[in-house]
């Protein structure tokens, strides 16, 4: 198969052309022409010479996604299933929201963490996205919309630090000012806290927003609920939030999913409390959606206010995030093997 041209950055674009007897400043063009015209072809290219064009062909490809679906919510949300060409197919959500359109990208094809209460563990690990294909997830809708998309988060199937070196190269690409020019201070990456990989993720000096899935601050619930925490406890992974605001002045992001009778109790909350006092950071409580076969269920919307005014009242910054997509499967935890495996099979895009 072709290398895939959206996965090599400015510099590795260039280095490339230069093995192809090229000039360098060709690298520039081609990135905008992928990046900032989201062109399908690169005939399209036309200030490249057809010699240049036809080199182009014959080592690379662009790797456009086909939409093997596309639902939409009652409130404006947008899933996609895209065909990744190798038999393999994602899915991919985009939001409206006040401030801007986000993106919620899938970083790998199934996820190896296992947390008990998310769809996407039904997945069987099959391998991880490129950077190119992580982008191409933006593309794809920008050129289906015809929109610009402002925020990106890591938050559809997979854990992006399990994939660590693409998802960072993604970012490096998206933030590069002469292609997509997303600053990092607009990508959030969310992780079931895989901590040595959020201290190089500080090292990176990026200014991400580093968003953690926390769900109880009590090692003996967290671990039911997520077996990382069996090798990485609590303790350790809040170290490792305390480095990535030290070296970043960024403040972390808390994702809570309550779940009645599991972690959203006012003893529940007393621990968070007493885990977070004094740090940086922000709470996002969200309602647990069900999964199917799923043993955990929603709290109460009384449960869910008092836990988030407790909070408040102790200093600690919460909010509730606001359910999108529910109706068509697109909120957290949600996206999934069965509509993957179901479109799969009839292979057919819309
Ligand atoms: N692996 C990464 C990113 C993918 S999950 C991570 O764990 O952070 C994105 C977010 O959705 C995480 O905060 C995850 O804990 C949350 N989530 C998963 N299943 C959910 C569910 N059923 N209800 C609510 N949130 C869920």
């Amino acid at each position: 198969m072709k290398k895939n041209i959206k996965d090599y950055n400015l510099d590795e674009l260039k280095q490339a052309l230069i093995k192809l007897g090229e000039k360098p400043y060709r690298a520039e063009q081609i990135f905008k022409w992928i990046f900032v015209e989201n062109v399908i072809s690169f005939d399209e290219m036309t200030n490249l010479s057809l010699e240049l064009r036809n080199k182009l062909n014959q080592n690379f490809d662009l790797h456009v996604f086909k939409i093997l679906q596309k639902q939409e919510s009652k409130d404006g949300t947008k899933k996609y299933l895209f065909d990744v060409l190798d038999e393999n197919a994602i899915e991919t959500v985009l939001m409206e929201y006040k401030h801007g359109r986000t993106i919620c990208v899938s970083s790998q094809i199934g996820c190896r963490m296992g947390c008990r209460f998310c769809a996407s563990t039904g997945i069987k690990f099959s391998r991880n996205l490129s950077s190119g294909e992580i982008i191409e997830q933006l593309l794809a809708i920008q050129r289906d919309e015809n929109i610009k998309i402002s925020n990106l988060v890591f938050m559809g199937i997979g854990e992006p630090l399990d994939n660590y070196n693409n998802v960072i190269n993604a970012i490096k690409i998206l933030n590069n000012q002469k292609g997509i020019n997303m600053g990092a201070r607009h990508i959030s990456v969310s992780t079931s806290g895989l901590v040595p990989k959020i201290y190089d993720l500080a090292d990176e000096n990026m200014q991400c927003t580093l968003s953690v899935s926390l769900h109880s601050a009590n090692n003996e619930t967290r671990s039911k609920m997520m077996p990382i925490n069996k090798t990485y406890d609590i303790q350790e992974l809040i170290k490792a939030c305390k480095y990535y605001i030290q070296k970043t002045n960024r403040r972390v992001s808390f994702e809570y999913a309550l779940a009645k009778d599991n972690n959203d109790n006012l003893g529940d909350a007393k621990e968070l409390v007493n885990l977070l006092k004094g740090m940086l950071c922000h709470v996002n409580l969200i309602p647990i959606n069900k999964i199917e076969n799923g043993n955990y269920i929603k709290s109460t919307n009384e449960n869910i206010i008092n836990f988030r005014d407790y909070l408040n009242q102790k200093g600690i910054v919460a909010t509730i995030r606001r359910e999108l997509g529910s109706d068509i499967d697109a909120a957290c935890g949600q996206l999934r093997k069965k509509e993957v495996e179901k479109c799969k099979l009839m292979q057919k895009p819309i």
